[in-house]
């Protein structure tokens, strides 16, 4: 049984259908990709998936089953997580684990062990107000992990910080995914290559490409190559299946199929 079933998902808002019947399943242990340009509807998927948003159509099952509590299976890092800038970093993991209703001593034990692992030991009772934006990614890594969650949801949890910050959380989820199954969004082809060994690259709401990239290739004699992730002065070429759609192209912020 899958660890998480997707099936004909589907959104809209209005008249603007923004997630079109995407199909997906995720395995325990897996590190999968959710991969398309700024628009594509990652955010709409994962908030159906979290019940923060209510689904059109389609069903979402986590180990074969509805459940009403998504978020008590699910560890979640927004795109962009707010932080009370006068608690520490210990304050705020020891607030969020009390919402989860660990006991008091495990929960201690699990603050240390998490925040020895995103590398925080040394600030944690440091405010976070005075965190960087590789610090404060770092917390909320640590805050989506504090009640064991079965997946680990991040929608693009690298994509505002700098290269070096980047490849510092990059490194830092490489060690995370040995122990968790990921859903990692991103609209950067590289990092999704790097990190993750599954990807579903969606565009205009609808899912293109499932699998690995090397299933892809394998499948495709005639791989067309694509998309442009606007991100600083790297222009990575990305991938997608010709026979599906000939070429995406990124422009800025804005996608292009032909
Ligand atoms: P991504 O995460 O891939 O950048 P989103 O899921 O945020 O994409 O958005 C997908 C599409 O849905 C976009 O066209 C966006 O404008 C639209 N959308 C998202 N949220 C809403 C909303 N609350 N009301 C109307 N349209 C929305």
């Amino acid at each position: 049984m899958h660890l998480l079933q997707v099936s004909q998902l589907q959104k809209k808002y209005g008249n603007h259908e923004v997630v079109q019947n995407v199909d997906f399943h995720i395995n325990q242990g897996e590190c999968v990709a959710l991969l398309g340009p700024n628009g594509a509807g990652k955010t709409t998927i994962i908030k159906m998936i979290l019940d923060i948003n209510k689904l059109t159509g389609g069903k979402i099952l986590l180990n074969g089953k509805r459940h009403d509590q998504m978020r008590k299976f699910i560890g979640y890092l927004p795109q962009h997580p707010t932080f009370y800038p006068w608690m520490t970093g210990r304050e705020l993991l020891t607030f969020m684990g009390g919402l989860s209703n660990i006991e008091r001593e495990i929960l201690e034990q699990r603050i240390n062990e998490l925040l020895e692992l995103v590398g925080l030991g040394e600030v944690e009772n440091q405010l976070i107000g005075t965190y960087s934006g590789g610090m404060k990614q770092r917390l909320g890594i640590a805050q989506a992990l504090i009640h064991q969650p079965k997946l680990l949801i991040m929608d693009e949890p690298v994509s505002a910080l700098d290269p070096l910050g980047r490849r510092d959380i990059l490194e830092l989820l490489k060690v995370i995914k040995q122990k968790s199954t990921i859903l990692f969004s991103t609209h950067i082809l590289h990092d999704a290559e790097e990190l993750c060994d599954k990807m579903l690259i969606i565009n205009k709401g609808q899912l293109l490409v499932n699998g690995s990239i090397h299933q892809i290739m394998e499948q495709t004699q005639k791989p067309i190559f694509i998309i442009q992730a606007p991100r600083l002065s790297e222009w990575t070429h990305q991938l997608v299946n010709e026979d599906i759609v000939e070429s995406i192209e990124l422009t800025g912020n804005a996608a292009k199929v032909r």
